[in-house]
Order: structure tokens, then sequence, then C-alpha cells
């Protein structure tokens, strides 16, 4: 699978700090299964505001 470059984002809300991806793992209980949902957002350097993209929303609804 090939990952979107990540690099030389730049944050649409004050539109000066750079993304910074980060990748969280969160486990759910669903049916005496635990699934695992792996997904990214990405923080900005400048203004700290946290921002999701639509490949991270779309990897974070998965239900296996
Ligand atoms: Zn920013």
């Amino acid at each position: 699978m090939k990952w979107l470059q990540n690099k030389n984002l730049i944050c649409p809300i004050c539109e000066e700090g750079q993304l910074i991806p980060n990748v969280c793992t969160e486990q759910t209980r669903y049916k005496e299964k635990t699934l695992t949902v792996d997904y990214e957002s990405s923080t900005c350097s400048n203004c700290g505001s946290e921002i999701v993209t639509p490949i991270q929303a779309q990897s974070s609804t998965y239900f296996g």
C-alpha cells in the first residue's frame, strides 16, 4: 500500500506551520473480538491544531 507523502503539508488553519503525522492505535471490543484500528492524525508544528485527512477518516471507520 502506498501512503501519500505527508511532507510539505501546510496547516490549513494558520497556513504557516507544517503538519506532522502521528499514528495512533485504538483497540475496540466488538462481540468478544478485539478490533485494532490504526489511524493517523497530523499536528501542526506552529499552532498545534490536529488535522484529520480524508484518508485517515476512511481508515478509522473500517469495520472488519
Ligand atoms: Zn497551524
